[in-house]
């Protein structure tokens, strides 16, 4: 079966195939690097992950690009507060970011661009949009002409009239001719950072950047645009009424939104302050391969509601697939069973049949589930050969190439950072004579596999065994 992917934009579940048959051009909007991201932003970047390996498993080739928001109106403020320069300010979230990314197995999509190393496509993009008559320019700034444009809300399926400035609209935003009108390009301001242009010295808006850098590494048209949903509206809208008015073509042709992750029936933000970083998460004790199947165990468009006993259950959940397939390593000298054949045959059909179904993850891991409990059921009876064996094997191994929690964290690629951290930590209790609290960090190391030595030099560390 070919795979289905619901089109936002079609509101239908679509067969899905590249345009050009060969390979799949894929953009996904980044993050906005002035904090550390919450696990509601990861769900959206660990679904992109479960579709990108999807993809490829499929047999298709992938380009995929993700854009990093590094200059914004949080950011700016965030930094002049610091009295650094931007970019020694999202550095580190940068960096964060990926480690995040590492930590949870999501690939580095093949192009990651940063919004302040695309200026001149930006500028570019504006040109275009200018030359083809929808900006106008107020008080230093470009804008986009809203009544201008038809189109505008195919995406959302707001009725023009109803549409309402968006989410993110800015303070600075005031000089526009109408409210739903969205800046292409801001007036640089005293202390801000700018770059020249032709429409005056400023800083693209946030669509802006998305527009340029999707066509500038895909093309004017391409295969799928990625995000959460609450980028359909303004955000994507915007993306598509900046490109499509610049070049008079169709921008992208699935639009793919993944729902939210909500603590107590609400979205988690980082304005509710409802949040859980990754590092909280671990920092507790659970591991990154827990709550990677927690963020893709639940169906992309269904909303997922955190909790811990959720986080439970998918360590728990990890631990089964893992007993099973330890299981499978052993000696098997039972006869080969047809039976357990076609139980294999069955599952490996149903697993792949609910990845194809619009990447249904919840219907997929039941049948790994299912196959599991009957495997286990048909190597107590005896019915289970060495065949069969490879039979699982086989299945696990294509699970594992998307879902990716087969093989545990291992303590150096969970830890490393986090032992530097508290290393400095029971320096620093040992400094204020809190010897309990340092004896404390040193035994909970000792515990986690790893062996402290003090030199003169200061804490040396290493990994016991
Ligand atoms: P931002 O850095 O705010 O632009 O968000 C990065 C990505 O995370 C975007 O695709 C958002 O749609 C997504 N996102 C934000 N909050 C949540 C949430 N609670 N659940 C799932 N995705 C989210
Ligand atoms: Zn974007």
């Amino acid at each position: 079966m070919a795979f289905k992917l619901y089109n936002s934009l079609s509101r239908r579940t679509e067969a899905f195939e590249p345009a050009d048959g060969e390979t799949v051009r894929m953009y996904s909007c980044g993050p906005t690097v002035y904090n550390y991201v919450h696990i509601g932003n990861l769900r959206t970047f660990a679904f992109q992950d479960i579709l990108r390996r999807h993809l490829r498993q499929s047999g298709w080739k992938l380009r995929h690009v993700m854009n990093v928001t590094d200059v914004e109106d949080k950011i700016i403020a965030a930094a002049a507060r610091k009295g650094v320069p931007i970019g020694d300010y999202t550095r580190q979230f940068v960096d964060a970011f990926f480690e995040d990314c590492r930590l949870l197995r999501l690939e580095r999509p093949d192009e990651v661009p940063a919004a302040t190393d695309h200026i001149p496509e930006m500028i570019t993009l504006v040109k275009r949009i200018e030359r083809a008559g929808h900006t106008y320019r107020n008080a230093g700034s470009t804008y986009f002409r809203i009544a201008g444009w038809e189109r505008y809300g195919r995406l959302s399926r707001l009725e023009a009239s109803g549409i309402k400035a968006g989410a993110r609209v800015d303070a600075d935003e005031y000089d526009k001719e109408d409210a739903r009108d969205f800046v292409l390009w801001k007036a640089a301001r005293d202390g801000e950072p700018s770059w020249q242009s032709p429409f005056g010295p400023g800083r693209p808006g946030w669509h802006l950047e998305c527009s340029a850098m999707a066509m500038a590494y895909l093309g004017e048209t391409f295969d799928i645009h990625t995000g959460g949903v609450d980028l359909q509206f303004p955000h994507h809208e915007n993306e598509i009424a900046q490109s499509e008015s610049a070049t008079g073509r169709p921008f992208v042709r699935f639009w793919v939104h993944a729902e939210h992750l909500l603590v107590d029936g609400k979205k988690m933000a980082k304005s509710m302050g409802n949040f859980y970083t990754l590092r909280d998460l671990l920092d507790q004790g659970w591991s990154p391969d827990a709550i990677r199947y927690l963020l893709v165990a639940t169906p992309y468009r269904k909303q997922l509601n955190f909790t811990f006993d959720g986080l439970r259950g998918a360590a728990k959940a990890i631990e089964r697939l893992r007993n099973f397939g330890r299981r499978l390593d052993g000696t098997f000298a039972a006869p080969h069973s047809e039976a357990s054949t076609g139980m294999f045959e069955a599952a490996l059909a149903q697993y792949r049949s609910a990845l194809d179904d619009d990447l249904n993850t919840a219907g997929a891991l039941g049948a790994v589930f299912e196959y599991i409990r009957s495997a286990h059921a048909a190597m107590d009876q005896g019915a289970f050969g060495p065949r069969n064996a490879a039979e699982g094997r086989r299945l696990l191994a294509e699970f594992d190439a998307v879902f990716d929690v087969m093989e545990p964290a291992s303590l150096e690629r969970l830890a490393s950072e986090r032992i530097d951290e508290l290393v400095r930590e029971r320096a620093a209790a040992r400094k204020a004579r809190d010897f309990a609290r340092a004896d404390a960090i040193r035994n909970s190391l000792a515990e986690s596999g790893v062996a402290l030595r003090d030199t003169p030099n200061g804490t040396e560390w290493h990994y016991m065994d």
